[in-house]
Formats: C-alpha cells, structure tokens, sequence
C-alpha cells in the first residue's frame, strides 16, 4: 500500500480509538483529508484510500485541482479565508465553505451560488480562544450572526469551525474544544438545525473528538509536511 493509504488508515484508527472512548458512534466524526499544497495525484491516492472529502485552503489552487479531478466523485470544503473577491469561486465549485465570518461573505455566497446546486454548507468560524489577530467572529457575536446566515436562501448553516491556537496537553486542548462545543449547543437551543463542529487537526483530533467535534480536518497525518506554510 501506498504512503497516503497507510496514514489514511491509521488517522481512521484514531478517530475509532477517540470515538470508543468518548463512548461515541464512530460515524458521529466525519474526516475531511486537507490536500492544501499537494497536487491532484495525492487526492488520488487518498480517494483510492477510500476517501471523499477534502479541504483546501487556498481557492484558485483547489479549483485548478478540482479541474484535474472532475472524473472522480469528491466533495471539496472551503477551510481557507474567504475574500469578497473569491466568494464567487466559492459558491461556484465548493460543497462547503467553514470560514464563513462576516454576514457580507455569508451574502455574497448565497447570491453567487448557481442555481441548480443544492444549498452551500456553511459553517461560522469562531475565534474561539480569542488570539487578537486571528479570523473568526468572537463567541458572543455568534448568535447574532448566525441568525442572519441562516435565513439565506441559498445556504444551509451546518455548525462551527474552530482553529485554536496549539495548546500545551490533552486537557488544555479539551478545554478549548468544549467552549466551542458549549457554544453550537447553546445555539441549538434556541432552535438553529445545526449537525457540524469543525475543529481538529492532525496534533489534537483526539481531544477535539472528546469534546464534541463532527468533523475533523487532518493535511499532515495523511499527506506528511507540507512544502510551504499554511
Ligand atoms: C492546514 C489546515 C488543517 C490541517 O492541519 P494539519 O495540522 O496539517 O492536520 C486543518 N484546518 C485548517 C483550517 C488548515 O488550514
């Protein structure tokens, strides 16, 4: 077996240990395979690993990908920052947009979706642990904003996407995760459909999974380092 279908394998064994023991369904956590950087022949192997969902960070270069692609039945999730000028690349070619931070993105979005494709996921990012330059909305402007995503006609608010800052343990790490977690519950209870918590990566998917995460988004433990920052 190949590299890429060797990790594949072993980030899937950590996501079952994680599940069994949080003493959750091992497909509460669906795992999105971040092919930021790597070319189309990575997402090959990896789909030939049995995976559909990928992540990219950066628009232009995922839906060059997505081109050299289209023979295969993938699903492309937006986990990259979204400019005004890219929202319309996003709703054209994406399944999922994570990184949704303002209601403008959110507008432009729904707007620029084709008709015909079914309704774009999206999730709100918080900065959930509050770093002074990092993207994301605040928690206490969630509610806010999330009432407004939701009434647009073209998308569907999925949940929250979280990129916390790396933590020291296990606990620190649980820690931050479950203050998201806190948040989307808080949220349903005033009656948002909400199913998603995007948080995870390849050093702290187990502590995201302890606390409540849906989906985790995992580029180095399947694909190894990546050649640029990002
Ligand atoms: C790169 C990236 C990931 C994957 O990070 P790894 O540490 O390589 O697993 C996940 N989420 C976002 C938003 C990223 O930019």
């Amino acid at each position: 077996m190949t590299t890429i279908r060797n990790n594949l394998q072993a980030v899937r064994a950590r996501i079952a240990a994680a599940c069994a023991a949080a003493q959750r369904p091992v497909n509460d956590v669906t795992l999105l395979a971040v092919s930021k950087t790597f070319g189309p022949d990575a997402v090959r192997e990896a789909h030939a690993g049995g995976q559909l969902a990928f992540g990219e960070n950066y628009i232009q270069e995922a839906v060059e990908k997505m081109a050299l692609l289209a023979d295969l039945p993938l699903q492309w999730h937006c986990i990259g920052p979204i400019q005004s000028n890219k929202t319309r690349l996003v709703a054209q070619h994406f399944d999922w947009a994570h990184t949704v931070d303002r209601l403008k993105i959110a507008q432009r979005l729904s707007d620029q979706r084709p008709e015909g494709k079914p309704p774009l996921s999206v999730c709100i990012q918080v900065n959930i642990d509050g770093g002074a330059a990092k993207s994301g909305v605040p928690p206490n402007e969630v509610a806010g904003l999330a009432r407004e995503v939701a009434r647009l006609p073209a998308l569907r608010l999925r949940g929250l996407m979280t990129i916390p800052e790396p933590a020291p343990d296990f606990e620190a790490q649980r820690e931050v995760h479950a203050r998201a977690a806190a948040l989307l519950r808080q949220l349903q209870a005033e009656g948002l459909a909400l199913d998603t918590l995007s948080m995870g990566m390849s050093a702290d998917l187990e502590a995201a999974i302890a606390a409540g995460s849906t989906m985790v988004r995992v580029g180095t433990a399947i694909f190894g380092g990546r050649p640029r920052a990002g």
